[in-house]
């Protein structure tokens, strides 16, 4: 299983999330929201390779926390993956659009000059405006738009520029985002859960109930969940190789 955006330092015990994930052969892209999170949950990690972490600067966090953007800069050589990064034009955070934007460029031309990453980029309520960034700045990386709720348009647009999408149980539960997944092509999906913002009834989501997602899939593309986890196994070598990070230490 593999889980390609999880908030993993964010539930209660990470260690036993990163054992249970271990446990159960789900790969986990730990993405985090903030480059002061970064040495903790480093060493809630310690290294599994089955865990690997993103470096992340959340929209939703940028107001307060833009000065971090240096930490950002600093912890890049170090980090094998970026995310969660991006831009957010909900009503919430409208305001703070064109800072986000200035953040969100700042990062992409140092991950670009440092090399590309495959990054993990969050949306919502501005596709258009993160495609915008995404088309100038984003040299070799490879983006992987997670829980992509655009219009169709904006996803045919994002499927054109090469970016990749993460899909969690959320976003196939509405008739919206599996109306967008049927669009997406097989070649480019990998499945996440968002967790612990996501949630089952009373329960976070965790890592291994990307179960429910690889199901859902399955009855998109008319084929067995077993074949879906194959089939998302082989996306993901694909998209690491591509991107050619796998020589990349942590
Ligand atoms: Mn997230």
């Amino acid at each position: 299983m593999i889980d390609l955006h999880c908030h993993v330092d964010l539930y209660p015990d990470p260690r036993a999330i990163v054992a249970e994930a271990v446990r159960r052969e789900c790969y986990v892209l730990a993405v985090t929201t903030t480059p002061l999170a970064w040495n903790g949950t480093k060493q809630v990690i310690a290294g599994s390779p089955q865990v690997p972490m993103g470096l992340g600067l959340h929209p939703e966090l940028v107001l307060e926390r833009a000065s971090e953007i240096e930490q950002f800069i600093d912890l890049l050589p170090a980090a094998k993956f970026v995310g969660e990064i991006g831009l957010d034009g909900s009503p919430r955070h409208r305001e703070s659009l064109p800072l986000q934007i200035d953040i969100f460029r700042t990062i992409l031309e140092a991950v670009a000059r440092d090399g590309g990453r495959v990054m993990s980029i969050h949306s919502r309520g501005a596709a258009n405006e993160t495609l915008d960034e995404l088309e100038r700045h984003a040299g070799s990386s490879t983006p992987v738009l997670h829980w992509f709720s655009g219009t169709t348009r904006e996803l045919q647009r994002a499927i054109s520029l090469g970016c990749w999408f993460s899909v969690g149980p959320a976003m196939l539960k509405g008739e919206k985002g599996r109306k967008l997944v049927e669009l997406i092509p097989i070649d480019r999906i990998l499945t996440e859960t968002d967790g612990p913002f996501t949630r089952s009834g009373s329960e976070p989501l965790f890592p291994w109930n990307v179960e429910q997602a690889e199901r859902a899939l399955g009855g998109i593309w008319q084929v067995d969940s077993l074949e879906v986890r194959q089939h998302i196994r082989d996306n993901l070598s694909r998209l690491v190789s591509k991107a050619g990070i796998g020589g990349r230490r942590e």
